[in-house]
């Protein structure tokens, strides 16, 4: 019996607008990434990654075909059990990392577990091996503006693994920091793959597919080209792609 994949998407469409105004954003995307696999998805601004990843996420409903996560269909779920799913299931890291300002690093990374109504001790024990896990134990207490953009977004990755979610979803994970903290983030990335961590990963920056198995390339809503970069694959020509980089 071969394995489903952990996450399938078929045949994926979302449009913004109508008539005149339509914006194709995501168009006919069909996607299996397997457990444990880190994929990357690079293309330039406007190309449609966030849309994608919002429709995997669920955080968007698609206008036409299907998204299935672990086995399971989860486009058609009702708000109530997307909810639940997006709290348990799914991990997402953004851009502009979306802490809260006024909680220290361990309050932020235990907020997800708090609200899903997990134990307030089990939750802060988790929080914690996380951030050590992540190399900011000295920064638990710390209020997350007393933080740097790579610590700050390792704190984000922390919070989205609490609930040992299925997949990790990062939009652009790295487009705030400066290079120095995106090797910090990048690292971390590396290491999620190598604990077996399935990762979709979007970025215009193509120093993230360091971090991947995998690399797609997205241009106006659709998948245009594919590398294999593990297990017998190679590594791409970053210097090719250096024109993407912002
Ligand atoms: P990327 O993340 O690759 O920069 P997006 O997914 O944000 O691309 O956007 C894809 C396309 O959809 C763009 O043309 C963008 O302008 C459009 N778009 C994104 N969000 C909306 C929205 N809420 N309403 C209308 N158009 C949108
Ligand atoms: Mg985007």
């Amino acid at each position: 019996m071969t394995q489903s994949p952990m996450v399938r998407a078929r045949g994926l469409r979302l449009d913004y607008g109508a008539g005149a105004s339509l914006v194709r954003a995501v168009d006919e995307v069909d996607l299996e990434v397997a457990a444990g696999e880190t994929v990357a998805v690079v293309g330039p601004s406007g190309c449609g990654k966030s849309s994608l990843l919002h429709l995997l996420g669920g955080l968007e409903r698609p206008s036409a075909g299907e998204v299935w996560l672990a086995g399971q269909r989860i486009d058609r779920l009702r708000e109530t059990a997307m909810a639940r799913l997006r709290n348990h299931a799914i991990g997402f890291v953004f851009q502009a990392f979306e802490l809260i300002d006024e909680l220290t690093a361990v309050e932020n990374v235990e907020l997800p577990a708090l609200l899903g109504g997990v134990a307030s001790r089990t939750a802060r024990r988790r929080a914690v091996e996380l951030l050590e896990r992540l190399g900011l134990a000295q920064r638990a207490g710390h209020l997350s503006a007393q933080l740097s953009g790579g610590q700050r977004q390792r704190v984000a990755i922390a919070r989205a693994l609490i609930g040992d979610p299925q997949v990790l979803l990062a939009d652009e994970p790295t487009g705030n920091l400066d290079s120095t903290a995106t090797v910090e983030v990048l690292r971390v990335f590396d290491e999620l793959r190598a604990a077996g961590q399935t990762v979709i990963v979007v970025s215009h920056d193509s120093r993230i597919t360091a971090t991947a198995d995998r690399l797609v390339c997205m241009r106006d809503g659709a998948f245009v080209d594919e590398t294999r970069l593990t297990g017998g694959g190679h590594r791409p020509n970053l210097g090719a792609m250096a024109g993407w980089e912002a």
